[in-house]
């Protein structure tokens, strides 16, 4: 399972998901993805923290 924001591999056990109202699901490492994906809405590519391929 992957961070839907950073694309880190999560450990199992851990992380949070999240579904939109939509029915989409997403996985986090962590808070601080999390709110960069739905509260900020920022783009992972333009982030260096991230993983995610340009
Ligand atoms: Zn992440």
């Amino acid at each position: 399972m992957k961070c839907s924001f950073c694309k880190k591999e999560i450990p199992p056990g851990t992380g949070k998901m999240y579904i939109t109202k939509t029915g989409k699901i997403y996985y986090f490492c962590s808070s601080k993805c999390e709110k960069n994906m739905l509260k900020l809405k920022r783009n992972p590519t333009k982030l260096k923290w991230t993983k995610v391929k340009k």
